[in-house]
């Protein structure tokens, strides 16, 4: 059936389904203010609350930080490979603007990517300027090294592999120069509260959050507030191997989706290649083999020797993720092995000692020598491209509702993030949050008695879900194992939970997010960027170019598809 054109009425993909519109939870036990509400403390979340300070300036208002666990909890300190900018003499914005709108497979906005690309040299800049300090030659030069995708050497990088905890560690210490900024630690934020009907003009008036401390602060409290930042990272959690913190719940785009902002390009999740395969039993989050490390040289091999990515992409085993994570996987399934293996004994003691310290360490702690063995791996769940649709200003569709890092869509990614613009995201996009913030606060005002339907489903079943996720909705996806599995989140969606707790919280969040990413992949008939479809094997831009957006509307969700035209620079038929 052919799809409606560019700006035409989205058309509805999928059934409607019923979730909980509201976390159950105990009424507020107490209560604090403050201007903006920033929640996550990743490379997002504080730059985002730096930024909005110094834009607020000493008098324009309070900026309060909640984070669900300790400050360096979520991915950004898990970040290896780099961080993406036009750095290098040789290099500009425009080749990573194209580079990063190929990877993308038709599905990003030029828009964004051009901010992101042409903004991106000096926001690193500006880290760099915080204290972050990045590798540099023996000239005192930015080191610059490849990663997947990228047709330059473009990507800086801190402690051989060790980028973003470098870049934690840099934004940790401003915030602390910077006492102003409040932070409550150990705080699970739960729903937002809102001034009017969720989805129909109801604008951030607040934030439920779950604090596990002592004194006043402990248990359900409420913020009141005229802004939330919504920088809460992704929910790799949702699929039972993943290269993701146990924070990455999705609580931040679940929040959203219940408030009624729409989340978009959801079935785009990203599969990382190489993540370290440490047998089929081995659940929660796996180690990851950076692409710096192909990026250097290193090589994939299957059982027999053969270099297989030869003669698949220009760009052989620098191939953008998609490409070598389906070529992993198609050679996995023809040679019926559980992974295939890394090459990287030819890099020596020396070379893997300074260049990627982390990850040799990693590799040994678990039994494989790189310096002299091959490291197994295989493809796990690493990023989500989609996630809470943002103007190129990180608004979202709840007034005084912002957005950005992993948990938001800003349409740089379309269909498969390019390597390392993740970070590069989350400090662009921040930056741009804090321009148009102070400028757009709105007025106080008072939460409506939540009219939402509450729910919560029981902790037991996180595990059963992230295996049908991982099974049914991984790196090969095909209409009957999705439809088997949106059967099975529908059973799980109506087993109610009897304790209301932390693990029933996040088990809802995962639930609802699955579900929707579900919808989404089941909806798309096509084979594009990280979505693989084994029943529709072909890009198809004639029909799906353009995206997927899910929203909520008191639990009930709806999966509907917006056209747009293709953004990969290239003519399609
Ligand atoms: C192993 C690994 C390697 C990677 N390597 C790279 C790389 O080399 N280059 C690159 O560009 N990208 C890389 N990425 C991706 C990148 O690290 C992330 O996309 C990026 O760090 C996300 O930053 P963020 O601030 O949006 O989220 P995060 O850093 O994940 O931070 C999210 C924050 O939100 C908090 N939070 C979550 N839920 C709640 C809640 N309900 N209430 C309160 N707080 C909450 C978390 O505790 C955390 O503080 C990598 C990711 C992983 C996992």
């Amino acid at each position: 059936m052919p799809r409606p054109t560019p700006g035409a009425t989205p058309e509805v993909l999928a059934p409607v389904r019923r979730l909980p519109g509201r976390l159950t939870a105990p009424d507020p036990g107490w209560s604090v203010t403050a201007d903006v509400v920033v929640i996550g403390s990743g490379i997002a979340g504080l730059t985002a609350a730096l930024r909005l300070k110094e834009e607020l300036g000493p008098e324009g208002g309070k900026v309060l930080v909640v984070t669900k666990d300790r400050l360096a909890a979520g991915s950004t300190r898990w970040a290896q490979g780099g961080i993406a900018a036009a750095l290098g003499p040789e290099d500009t914005p425009a080749e990573h603007e194209l580079d990063t709108l190929v990877a993308g497979a038709g599905a990003c906005d030029p828009e964004a990517v051009r901010a992101l690309v042409t903004e991106g040299p000096a926001a690193v800049h500006e880290l760099i300027a915080l204290g972050a300090q990045f590798d540099r030659d023996p000239a005192g030069e930015l080191s610059l090294t490849r990663e997947g995708g990228h047709h330059r050497d473009r990507i800086a990088h801190a402690g051989g592999d060790a980028t973003g905890a470098e870049i934690q560690r840099a934004l940790i210490e401003a915030v602390g120069r910077a006492p102003e900024i409040e932070i409550i630690k150990r705080a699970l934020a739960v729903d937002l509260l809102l001034d009017g009907p969720a989805g129909e003009g109801g604008a951030v008036a607040g934030v439920t959050l779950h604090v596990m401390g002592e004194g006043q602060r402990d248990g359900v409290g409420m913020v009141r507030c005229r802004a939330v930042v919504l920088a809460s990272g992704g929910m790799g959690q949702i699929f039972s191997q993943t290269t993701n913190p146990v924070v990455s719940t999705g609580d931040g785009m679940a929040l959203a989706l219940r408030a009624g902002a729409t989340l978009r390009d959801l079935e785009f999740v990203q599969f990382h290649p190489t993540v370290m395969w440490l047998g089929a039993d081995s659940v929660g989050q796996q180690p990851l083999i950076s692409e710096a490390v192909r990026g250097e040289g290193a090589f994939l091999v299957d059982d027999a020797g053969d270099r297989f990515m030869q003669g698949q992409h220009e760009l052989a085993d620098l191939a953008p993720r998609d490409v070598v994570a389906k070529a992993i996987m198609r050679r996995m399934m023809e040679t019926d092995r559980p992974h295939m293996w890394l090459d990287a004994r030819h890099f020596g003691e020396e070379k893997w000692q300074r260049r990627f310290p982390t990850i040799l360490a990693t590799c040994r702690s678990h039994g494989v020598d790189p310096v002299t063995e091959l490291i197994p791996v295989a493809p796990a769940c690493h990023y989500a491209s989609g996630g809470v649709r943002t103007d190129l200003w990180g608004r979202t569709d709840v007034p005084g509702l912002y957005a950005t890092g992993e948990v938001a869509c800003s349409g740089v990614h379309g269909a498969n993030r390019l390597a390392s613009n993740s970070l590069l995201e989350g400090l662009v996009f921040s930056r741009r949050i804090a321009a148009v913030l102070p400028g757009e606060l709105r007025p106080w005002s008072e939460p409506v008695v939540d009219a939402r339907t509450a729910g919560l489903v029981p902790g037991a079943v996180r595990r059963g879900l992230q295996d049908a996720m991982t099974t049914r909705v991984g790196v090969l996806r095909n209409a009957e194992g999705l439809a088997g599995v949106t059967d099975y989140l529908d059973g799980l969606a109506a087993t109610p939970a009897d304790l209301v707790d932390l693990d029933a919280w996040e088990t809802t969040n995962l639930l609802t997010i699955s579900s929707a990413v579900a919808d989404a992949a089941t909806a798309r008939e096509e084979t594009r960027g990280s979505h693989w479809r084994e029943d529709f094997p072909e890009r198809d831009d004639a029909e799906w170019s353009g995206h997927l957006d899910v929203i909520m509307r008191d639990g009930e969700t709806t999966c509907a598809f917006s056209p747009a035209a293709p953004s990969d620079g290239e003519v399609h038929p």
